[in-house]
């Protein structure tokens, strides 16, 4: 019978022969600073972030991505159907290890405003950018990706990069030191190489391996929601600069700027509604996409004028404060193969950091994308961790200890929890038909967009 993973690892480093101390001798398996799991967009920016770090220029650094390496060398005609909604605060990551530039050159679209409506009721609040400044980006993941690849290329020789290769085992370092056991992390990897090092980080997304290993615990739960994922195309050109985005009692819909024909829907609803959207014919999921944008079936005559009253007394109260309706575009097509479905859950790991191991991106917290924040919150991760462990490498300290490690778990679930917090009470907000509930959420869209104040400490929240 095969021995699992983590037990053929340890027998093997206990072989006669082979050496029982870290770095010590010509058979002790390699030694790196740093190995990051997963080379998705979290992964790839943090290795970036440490690569161009000057503290981290003597440090040896690792990343193992299990899939193929994607690069573009040209963009493709059509777009992806995989887009994020990036934040300014991640842009400005980005740039500063020098990969938006290739996103600049490749393929992004700003946006200046975003409106976010409810179908039950005509509640709607609107957040606009700044003078000159953009509200965000949509950039296709493969861009961000292949961005980050390049400039993970012009590092080699300072960081290795091992793609279609997977930890399979971990050994963990024992909390105390004996001269038999090794203080670092043991990697076993698909391709058969023992490695080890002071630091392990798990990028390895929803489903991370190392945060199993690690015996971490995640909280976690499904939404019995799908996200229906395309790319469409609009009746006619128009300036395209606004992200939709409107609550249906099944689930938010929204549809993001990526052209001035095309924009990408993400369609969250029941796994039962959205297995039909994906399997009907090309007009009607046009007309279904088209009837969610405009259709007022969901509304109530109670709702609509008890909304409207508190609407007139707002603009008595605030008459700057409320802001005009949009008419969201109208789709005229889909991209042929564009569609396609995703299950949506919650998950958060109650650690992000252990003794030599910590967790970024989906790793660590997993949410709904109705506000477009889960890899904003694994940039932020990155920007955290980063600076952390640059600091712990400027003063020559050990860079896998909790110290520093701990730093970090408590800035960023400051900032996470909350944000996870608002996320899944929208949801289940926006998820009731009740006539309580709309009047509750009619009423307090309706106060929070015409308080310019609130808006501003939102915008400023989500768009770190
Ligand atoms: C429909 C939809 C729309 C979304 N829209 C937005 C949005 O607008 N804005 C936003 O901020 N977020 C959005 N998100 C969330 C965002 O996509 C995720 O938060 C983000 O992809 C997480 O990135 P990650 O690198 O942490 O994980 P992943 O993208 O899951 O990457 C993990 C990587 O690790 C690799 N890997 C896994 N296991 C191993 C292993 N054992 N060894 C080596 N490599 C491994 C995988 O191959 C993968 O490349 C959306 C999500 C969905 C589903």
């Amino acid at each position: 019978m095969p021995l699992p993973p983590g037990i053929r690892l340890l027998s093997r480093l206990l072989a006669p022969g082979a050496s029982r101390r870290g770095n010590c001798t010509a058979t002790s398996p390699p030694l790196y600073d740093v190995v990051i799991s997963g080379g998705g967009m979290v992964g790839g920016a943090l290795g970036c972030a440490l690569g161009f770090d000057p503290h981290f220029q003597n440090k040896k650094i690792l990343l193992l991505e299990a899939g193929h390496r994607k690069v573009l060398d040209r963009v493709p005609e059509t777009y992806s159907n995989r887009v994020s909604s990036i934040s300014p605060g991640s842009a400005t990551l980005l740039s500063s290890f020098g990969a938006w530039d290739h996103i600049c050159n490749m393929r992004f679209k700003p946006f200046r405003r975003m409106q976010v409506w409810d179908a039950c009721s005509d509640a709607l609040i609107t957040f606009d950018a700044d003078g000159l400044e953009d509200m965000g980006y949509i950039v296709e993941n493969d861009v961000i990706v292949a961005a980050l690849n390049r400039q993970l290329d012009s590092l080699a020789g300072h960081i290795e990069v091992s793609y279609r290769c997977r930890a399979v085992g971990y050994t963990w370092p024992l909390p105390y030191h004996t001269s038999e056991s090794s203080p670092w992390v043991q990697i076993e990897l698909s391709d058969g190489r023992i490695i080890q090092t002071k630091l392990l980080i798990g990028a390895d997304g929803q489903k991370s391996l190392v945060r199993a290993a690690a015996g971490i615990q995640n909280v976690q739960w499904r939404y019995d929601q799908a996200a229906v994922v395309a790319t469409l195309h609009l009746s006619e050109a128009t300036e395209n600069n606004v992200a939709w985005q409107r609550f249906l009692p099944s689930g938010p819909v929204a549809l993001l700027p990526l052209s001035d024909t095309c924009s990408s829907l993400v369609w969250s609803t029941s796994l039962e509604q959205a297995s039909q959207l994906l399997n009907m014919d090309e007009e009607s999921f046009v007309d279904a996409i088209n009837s969610a944008f405009w259709s007022n079936d969901s509304h109530s005559d109670f709702i609509d004028s008890a909304g409207s009253i508190f609407r007139s007394a707002l603009s008595f109260l605030m008459p700057s404060g409320t802001s005009a309706r949009q008419l969201p575009p109208s789709i005229a097509r889909v991209d042929p193969k564009s569609r396609a479905m995703y299950p949506l859950g919650l998950g958060h790991a109650t650690e992000y950091i252990r003794h030599r191991v910590a967790l970024v991106g989906d790793a660590a917290h997993r949410v709904h994308p109705l506000a477009g924040q889960g890899v904003n919150m694994g940039f932020g991760d990155v920007s955290s961790l980063a600076e952390h462990l640059s600091r712990a490498a400027f003063a020559g300290k050990d860079i896998g200890s909790t110290r520093h490690l701990l730093e970090y778990e408590t800035e960023r679930q400051r900032h996470n929890l909350p944000m996870m917090a608002a996320i899944d009470l929208l949801k289940r907000l926006y998820s009731s038909k009740n006539a309580p509930f709309v009047l509750l959420r009619t009423l307090g869209l309706q106060a929070t967009n015409s308080v310019s104040p609130v808006k501003e400490q939102i915008m400023a929240f989500a768009s770190k």
